[in-house]
């Protein structure tokens, strides 16, 4: 799984790629606390747009749905190259939508990771179906799909790859083995607006895609958001109906539905921000070339962006052995790091009646016990990734 030659070839690719590159010096000025994710600075990049697109809802009183909804929703289908977005309540409330307008249900199965948020699984089990997890590949941390075949059964409708940490999943094995056994392939890009797959857009790689738009995700709103994105005209209105309670006019119920609509705040804000996005997603691939660079020559293991992928960096994840001591150390030293996942989701207690052992999925357990996300956002200085890297190569070597 330890890979150091892998990525040396990586890192040499980057500093081949890169239009400028960036030699290491240890930092001379005396230390602030960095954090994880810093959402006060990019909102003061851009608080008189935000603040606009605020009043306009405020003053309209246009609160629920409306053209603040709609507009919005043109413009993300557009950004992910897809025909269709709806807006809804949160990422969690996209799975779930996105499994009811496929028709998953009680006596299913849907094929997804151990090492992901909760909500990935959470939702299958919600719509009544049951989780059934694959080994990630060791390299991308991302679904391995040559684990996929051996666990389809009749049962099995769809298959929910997640695209971890902002690097697609490779959809091209996936969609191979759901055409051959006919089953959904419904995107987990939670974490991923605006990667690319073979140049194509996450949200545009599967029959449905779910975005997050959780304040800290790359594209995030000022409270809960989301949205279900496809090229299917037949999903896209059956997730617009049970979103609204069923609703296929004002006073028309045609079927029970849910209340998780996208409000019109954050739409307004999201509409603000999506011209953004862009930019925010290569000033994250600047700064992972940096930290890839810098740790080049140290023993913790650097993220790998597949050459056919663009990958996203919602968070920049390194892996060492002695995690939990290094964890600790960072902290103190008043740097943000984060875990993402410490506990795979089959050794999760509320899923303790699947029973899977510890041992079910040695990649993933592994991942967890060694995975440190290191501060990632757009705004992060070069300054303060020295920092970080120096209190790293301190502890590491
Ligand atoms: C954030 C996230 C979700 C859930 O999104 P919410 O908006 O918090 O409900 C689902 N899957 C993944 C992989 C995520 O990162």
């Amino acid at each position: 799984m330890h890979r150091p030659r892998n990525r040396v070839v990586v890192a040499a690719q980057l500093r081949c790629a890169a239009t400028t590159t960036h030699p290491y010096h240890p930092r001379r000025e005396t230390s602030m606390p960095i954090p994880l994710v810093d959402l006060k600075a990019q909102y003061q990049a851009i608080k008189e747009e935000i603040d606009r697109a605020m009043r306009r809802v405020v003053e309209s009183t246009a609160f629920i749905m409306g053209p603040e909804v709609s507009a919005f929703e043109e413009a993300f289908a557009a950004y992910c190259e897809a025909q269709y977005a709806v807006g809804v309540g949160s990422g969690t409330a996209a799975l779930f939508l996105a499994l009811k307008a496929c028709g998953i249900g009680p006596g299913d199965e849907v094929i997804t990771t151990p090492f992901t948020f909760m909500a990935t699984a959470e939702t299958i089990s919600q719509a009544g179906a049951r989780p059934v997890f694959v080994d990630i590949d060791p390299v991308t941390y991302n679904l391995n799909p040559e684990l996929i075949e051996k666990v389809i059964t009749p049962r099995t409708r769809a298959i929910i790859p997640v695209h971890l940490y902002g690097q697609p999943a490779e959809m091209d094995a996936i969609h191979e083995i759901a055409k051959a056994y006919g089953l959904w392939v419904i995107e987990d890009a939670a974490q991923a607006h605006g990667a690319r797959y073979k140049g194509r857009r996450a949200g545009s790689l599967g029959d449905i895609a779910c975005f997050s738009f959780y304040p800290s995700k790359n594209l995030g709103a000022y409270g809960d958001g989301g949205a279900v994105v496809t090229n299917n005209p037949d999903l896209a209105a059956r997730v617009r109906a049970l979103r609204d309670h069923g609703r296929s006019s004002k006073y028309i119920h045609e079927e029970l539905g849910w209340g998780l609509r996208l409000d019109a705040l954050q739409a307004a804000i999201l509409s603000a921000k999506l011209p953004h996005l862009d930019a925010w997603n290569a000033a994250r691939r600047e700064r992972a070339q940096r930290y890839t660079e810098w740790l080049a020559d140290t023993e913790i293991v650097t993220p790998t962006a597949l050459p056919h992928v663009e990958h996203v960096y919602h968070c920049y994840v390194v892996r060492t052995p002695r995690r939990d001591e290094v964890y600790q150390a960072l902290r103190k030293r008043g740097i943000g790091v984060g875990i993402h996942y410490p506990i795979p989701l089959h050794r999760q207690p509320a899923y303790r009646d699947l029973g899977y052992g510890e041992g079910a999925f040695p990649v993933s357990e592994r991942c967890s016990r060694e995975v440190l996300s290191l501060p990632m956002y757009p705004e992060l200085t070069e300054e303060q990734q020295r920092e970080v890297v120096e209190a790293l190569r301190e502890l590491v070597g």
